[in-house]
């Protein structure tokens, strides 16, 4: 056996982180649903082709991190990297173009081979939520305000801040890129290895570098907003206008692009300064292309995707699970009543606590240590008179109740 450990970048969720993401997913699935989202679970891989034609060959993801294999049967298979590409392959595969709009909500694992650090994993986790077959700005609107909503219902909306910006239509990208060919191919010498290979690739993606070299030159490069055309000028317009009305603030950023070849129009990001460098939370923006790229009929959509990991770093207080029963028989003879009164609490709801062994000292102790409310101690006589006590282990008050009305004697400490 190779070293016990788990492999680098992955982490096991242990109870309490545990619990901290299913909190987080619970509650987007909650307020997804308000919006008309419904839940969706695609497979974990598929075949590679999937992400490579879609997230754009010399994206970050398709060109060094992606976790490929061949299988058995000789098929190219990717670990997901993301949820996107997969739900419009669901899409199309499932026959759910004839119904559109179509609007889901994903949650599960991720892949990318990356250099693990704070909020930076190769099995890390999201959620995230995908409108397709709405071409109109307020689809935009609603997907930023849903997740808006999922952030301050998880308590974390007041740490971040909403970074908008667009990228406009392809005529508008089209003329910017040629802005922008012009611009860093005057100053190629001054680019990162990486951004010289973007910069016949996908030079907006320069704008994104985070590289010092490059983000100096990025300063002083052109404005897309000089590059717009009506159209694309009119739907952002239309975005920010519904984003006032609803009162959703955001920042203006016009650097702001995505990793990833498939957007245009809307691009955003939920951003903190509480996690250092990994401080994006959850983003998104438009891709109107990707159905058909990946040989599907045109249809449009807007959506995001959020790092469970980074919101579960800035989540406090999530709410602690019921506080048990716990049940303590006293001497051999009561065992077989302390599990049948077990049994029956559970069946009607109750969290319950069964010491399995010591003394009624020892299991006592036990039942505070596992945060119990009140601990019901079955000693022998007492059961023969049909009765138990009842121990208030916060009050450390102590009195008889009767066996057959228990659950009436419990429900003043729910
Ligand atoms: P970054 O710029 O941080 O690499 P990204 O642009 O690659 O992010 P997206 O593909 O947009 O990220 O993924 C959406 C969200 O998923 C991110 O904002 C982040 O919260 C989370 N995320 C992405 N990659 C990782 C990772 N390796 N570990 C943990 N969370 C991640
Ligand atoms: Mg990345």
């Amino acid at each position: 056996m190779s070293k016990l450990q788990p492999v680098r970048g992955t982490h096991d969720l242990l109870p309490e982180d545990a619990r901290r993401h299913r909190h987080i997913v619970d509650t987007g699935l909650r307020v997804s649903q308000r919006y008309g989202f419904g839940e969706i679970e695609t497979p974990i891989f598929e075949f590679t082709d999937v992400f490579k034609r879609t997230l754009g060959e010399a994206s970050d993801v398709v060109s060094k991190e992606m976790y490929t294999f061949t299988d058995r049967g000789g098929e190219e298979l990717t670990l997901r990297p993301e949820g996107t590409a997969s739900v419009c392959r669901a899409l199309i595969t499932g026959g759910l173009t004839q119904n559109l709009p179509a609007k889901f909500y994903y949650q599960g694992p991720m892949f990318r081979y990356e250099r693990p650090q704070k909020g930076r994993m190769r099995q890390f986790h999201q959620i995230g939520i995908e409108l397709l077959g709405a071409a109109e700005p307020q689809a935009d609107i609603e997907v930023i305000a849903c997740g808006a909503d999922i952030l301050d219902a998880i308590g974390v909306l007041s740490r971040t801040t909403l970074e908008l910006n667009t990228l406009g239509d392809t005529d508008s990208r089209k003329a910017y890129r040629a802005a922008l060919v012009e611009y860093f191919g005057d100053h190629r010498d001054a680019l990162s290895e990486d951004s010289r290979r973007r910069l016949e690739l996908n030079p907006l993606r320069i704008l994104d570098s985070k590289d010092e070299g490059d983000r100096r030159l990025v300063e002083h490069a052109p404005s897309f907003d000089d590059y717009l055309n009506d159209y694309s000028r009119d739907f952002f317009a239309a975005v920010t206008a519904g984003l006032d009305a609803l009162g959703v603030g955001y920042h203006r950023n016009t650097r702001l692009v995505r990793g990833l070849d498939y957007y245009c129009h809307t691009t955003f990001e939920f951003v903190t300064d509480a996690l250092g460098a990994q401080g994006t939370v959850m983003a998104g923006g438009r891709y109107d292309g990707l159905v058909e790229t990946m040989g599907g009929p045109a249809i449009p959509g807007v959506g995001w995707a959020a790092g469970i990991e980074r919101l579960a770093l800035l989540v406090e207080g999530v709410a602690d699970p019921a506080r048990p029963v716990a049940i303590v028989p006293v001497g051999a003879g009561s065992e077989i009543e302390a599990l049948k009164l077990a049994h029956r609490l559970r069946r009607a709801g109750h969290a319950v606590e069964h010491g399995y062994s010591g003394n009624v000292g020892k299991r006592l102790k036990r039942a505070s240590k596992v945060g119990a409310r009140v601990a019901l101690i079955l000693g022998e006589d007492e059961l023969a008179r049909g009765a138990v006590q009842l121990r208030d282990l916060d009050a450390g008050t102590q009195d008889e109740a009767a066996l057959d009305r228990i659950e009436e004697s419990l429900a003043r400490f729910r």
